[in-house]
């Protein structure tokens, strides 16, 4: 059996606010892995609306970690901050279809209404305070110097579903959803927003990425619809965590790529210990990318946490080191 679609398409979309680290490595690893394995493309998207924590040392340094770990992207790099436009339509269409409203609640109303909410036991979401204002009220607003966020229109009943590569069949229920926000106050795309948008114009396929996303999807998906777009498949991968099960951190050896570059690891060393975390194989000893491409399977992607293991990478480590060796000899 085969769970690749044809030509998969599938992306890498890092956020440049910090260092390439085994977590994000290992999901381009997979999804560069699954592109190759059906002869698809592999896309390099940065996610890049959030100016405040958006550097471009990073997109910098990200883009040298990839070609060293030996996952080139094809074709040009989607830059999210460069595609305002894009999504100045796409909004647009929204309001148009009337699927968005403008929220004028402040930060700090909403976390005043967060925490009445959880004060009296409920999970908090936006309590749709703005959802049914009138001209006349959203322009007192505005005349008050407020500056309205776009916030999506959750249907008050039905649910989303879709098959999760990883984790099967999800349902979400539309009442459990408040109206989120799609366009910052200062204009830019969440990241819901832009994320869909442009997984669905790059004719992204599939998604594989970290399951703290796993319920961004059902959102994302409701956008998709709303706009007539194509969404992707999603699988949400199983987190990295330390060798005792607690989360990675740096004390526990969570060096950045560069970092393990630095310290001599080779990306060969690096890709075979990620192949087999949160991903269960039969392919045995040191593999070379290709190798590593065919024998990538995305139902063996496992369900429970991927223990990292740095005496394992040691292993890897050697022998990739014999490998160069006899190359060289
Ligand atoms: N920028 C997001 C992240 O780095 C992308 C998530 C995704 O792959 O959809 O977490
Ligand atoms: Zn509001």
């Amino acid at each position: 059996m085969t769970d690749a679609p044809a030509m998969t398409v599938t992306r890498f979309a890092p956020s440049p606010s910090g260092e390439l680290h085994l977590g994000n490595a290992r999901t381009a690893l997979f999804n560069y892995l699954l592109a190759k394995r059906s002869g698809g493309q592999f896309l390099l998207r940065i996610e890049d609306t959030d100016a405040e924590r958006s550097k471009p040392e990073y997109t910098a340094q990200l883009k040298a970690d990839l070609q060293w770990l030996g996952l080139p992207w094809d074709g040009e790099i989607v830059e999210q901050s460069r595609r305002g436009e894009v999504y100045a339509k796409a909004f647009a269409q929204l309001e148009q279809a009337g699927r968005v409203y403008p929220c004028y609640c402040t930060p700090l109303e909403i976390e005043i209404s967060r925490k009445t909410q959880l004060a009296s036991g409920k999970p908090p979401r936006y309590a749709g305070t703005c959802r049914h204002l009138d001209e006349t009220q959203r322009t007192a607003k505005l005349a008050e110097g407020r500056k309205p966020t776009l916030r999506f229109k959750v249907p008050d009943s039905g649910r989303v579903e879709f098959i999760d590569l990883v984790h099967g069949e999800q349902r979400f229920e539309c009442a459990d959803i408040g109206d989120f926000i799609v366009q910052r106050a200062d204009g830019s795309a969440a990241f819901f927003f832009s994320n869909i948008v442009d997984d669905a114009l790059s004719g992204v396929t599939v998604v594989l990425r970290g399951e703290d996303h796993l319920s961004n999807t059902p959102r994302q998906l409701m956008i998709a619809e709303a706009l007539g777009l194509p969404a992707p498949a999603y699988g949400h991968i199983s987190l990295i965590t330390s060798a005792d099960g607690s989360p990675l951190s740096k004390r526990h050896g969570a060096k950045s790529l560069k970092r393990l570059k630095q310290e001599g690891y080779l990306p060969l060393a690096l890709v075979n210990h990620l192949f087999r975390l949160g991903h269960s194989t039969e392919l045995h000893g040191l593999q070379t990318l290709d190798e590593l491409a065919r024998g990538f399977d995305s139902t063996h992607l496992v369900r429970s946490p991927a223990r990292f293991d740095p005496v394992q990478l040691e292993v890897w480590q050697r022998d990739a080191v014999h490998r160069l060796t006899l190359d060289e000899a």
